[in-house]
């Protein structure tokens, strides 16, 4: 196909045949195209795979000029770069990896009206010499994709995004379409008003991933719980395992290895020529492990990872959604599987009250956890929940863990009553301790520091034999999850009291709680479930 013959003269839908080589449009990807050809405004809410690229892409090639492209995945524009040329089209980029001769060249093939498509770094646009190059050229749209890096709801915020609102005031006329594969209402208003696109058409297509099976259990052993994963469903499959820090992705990636899978890590403190390595041959080999921190993913087009692995709790449900959105995305089956403990919770709490930004900003967050921390411990549906998270109705899936296998619920409430006295106890005396120390005074051990600080003594020493300690630390965990306990922002995991447990303790709130799967075996004791 020839592109240069994709003028105004020419319609969406023989630009999908003949440059794509697709026989028609999905979804809302018509409406869309039409609009922005038409010179409106458009935000597109599409889950990954779903074609967002082609929303752009095909009205920059109907509309005479040249798109302008928005993206914050540098990594990845020459991949996007080479593979429009392969279909004729005349792409390029501008960005940091650039040398001032390669700049140039794109900047006169600009100028000279020789691009469909221009991918441009958002910290360019902050630039003046960049707003100026653009005036001197046609420009047929503006996409910002990613756009929800301009919420500081999400979990990828860019301050360079906030620049993005100078386009339609610089450029009135020209169409602006901002596409992201996150969903929730508010990151939908923040990208409208931030961007200044309250006249744009929105369009928000289902987040539903039917062949994704979600599976969330409670951590004990979170590397063997994984091996035996990987060995019973998943061997000789692609896949990612998200760990929160760098150390903890290393040790993984070492710990597959030497368990005989191939696995590499992947996080940003590793060389970039390393990181680009390892993505690459993740991409081309079969069958291999990426465990890497949230920063690999994000744009990775691999169509087979058949499983997404956390091994600890991603920090909001838009990100557990992304993370785990890459699996499956050729529609075959893919598993979703998350390991998650009290220590997770905890640590997490720690780092809110530690972070920087103002207390809205840590209230966000803590809402954020909130609600990870409720689909984590719900027995309904996940994928309802998950849905409904992001705004959407849905039925029972029969395709989630709490589909497949419906979790036993208990009347945990003199247990909830039992564990909230011995906080109000401790807190009488003036004293304030993390769920370890007040599971073993519940339990009625006598350790050195119970007795010590003359915890033997509490009217509730030795009231909960009725549970172990991993039921008691499932207790707690469920507790928190539900705003019926707290942990303080003192890093040692202190167990506080909330308007919930008030009304546990004295109004005689009911506590159902969902009975723990059985250990499979005795692993550590440590273990953190
Ligand atoms: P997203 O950006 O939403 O994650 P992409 O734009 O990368 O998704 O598209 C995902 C895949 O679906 C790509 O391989 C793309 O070529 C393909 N695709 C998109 N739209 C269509 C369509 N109308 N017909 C056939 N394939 C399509
Ligand atoms: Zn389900």
């Amino acid at each position: 196909p020839d592109p240069t013959t994709a003028t105004s003269t020419t319609s969406p839908l023989e630009v999908l045949r003949t440059v794509f080589g697709y026989p028609g449009f999905r979804g809302d990807q018509a409406e869309v195209i039409d609009t922005v050809v038409a010179g409106g405004d458009a935000v597109v809410l599409m889950p990954t795979g779903a074609g967002k690229s082609l929303c752009y892409q095909v009205p920059a090639l109907v509309r005479p000029g040249t798109g302008v492209v928005v993206s914050p995945l540098i990594a990845l524009m020459q991949d996007q770069v080479d593979a429009l040329a392969a279909l004729g089209v005349r792409a390029a980029f501008l960005n940091s990896t650039q040398d001032p001769d390669q700049r140039r060249a794109v900047e006169a093939a600009y100028v000279g009206g020789e691009l469909d498509l221009l991918y441009l770094a958002p910290e360019r646009l902050s630039v003046p010499s960049t707003l100026q190059l653009l005036d001197r050229g046609r420009i047929a749209l503006f996409a910002i994709d990613e756009a929800h890096c301009v919420s500081s709801w999400g979990h990828d915020f860019r301050p360079d995004y906030l620049q993005l609102a100078v386009l339609g005031d610089r450029w009135p006329d020209v169409p602006r379409i901002a596409l992201t594969a996150t969903a929730t209402a508010a990151t939908a208003v923040d990208i409208t008003e931030r961007l200044h696109l309250q006249s744009a058409r929105t369009s928000v297509a289902s987040f539903d991933r039917p062949n994704i099976e979600y599976r969330i259990v409670s951590k004990d052993n979170p590397r063997a719980q994984l091996l035996e994963l990987l060995r019973t469903e998943h061997a000789g499959d692609a896949g990612i395992v998200y760990c929160l820090s760098r150390r903890s992705v290393e040790e993984t990636a070492a710990f597959l290895s030497k368990n005989g899978i191939t696995a590499l890590p992947y996080h940003a403190g590793l060389e970039a020529s390393v990181r680009a390595d390892h993505q690459a041959r993740f991409l081309r080999e079969p069958g291999l492990v990426m465990t890497a921190t949230i920063a690999f993913g994000m744009g990775i087009d691999k169509p087979d990872v058949r499983f997404v692995a956390h091994l600890d709790l991603p920090k909001s449900v838009e990100g557990y959604y992304q993370e785990t959105g890459r699996a499956g995305r050729d529609g075959a089956p893919a598993t979703a599987w998350l390991a998650y403990g009290l220590a997770d919770v905890v640590q997490q709490r720690r780092m809110i009250d530690t972070s920087d930004g103002d207390a809205a900003h840590r209230r966000r967050l803590g809402q954020n956890l909130d609600a990870m921390l409720a689909l984590c411990e719900t027995v309904e549906c996940r994928r309802v929940q998950l849905l409904a998270y992001f705004g959407q109705d849905a039925q029972p899936c029969g395709n989630c863990d709490t589909c497949t296998s419906p979790p036993q619920t208990w009347d945990g409430t003199v247990a909830a009553q039992k564990l909230l006295s011995a906080v109000v106890r401790l807190h009488q005396r003036g004293q304030r301790y993390g769920a370890g120390h007040v599971v073993d005074i519940l339990l009625g051990n006598a350790t050195p520091r119970v007795t010590q600080l003359g915890h033997t003594d509490l009217s509730v020493f030795g009231i909960g034999t009725e549970l172990d300690a991993a039921g008691w630390r499932g207790v707690v965990r469920q507790l928190l999850a539900r705003r019926l306990l707290a942990v303080t922002a003192d890093g040692y995991g202190t167990l506080e009291l909330t308007e919930g447990s008030n009304e546990v303790l004295r109004s005689g709130r009911q506590v159902p709680l969902r009975t723990e799967a059985p250990r499979s075996s005795r692993k550590r004791s440590a273990g953190s479930g």
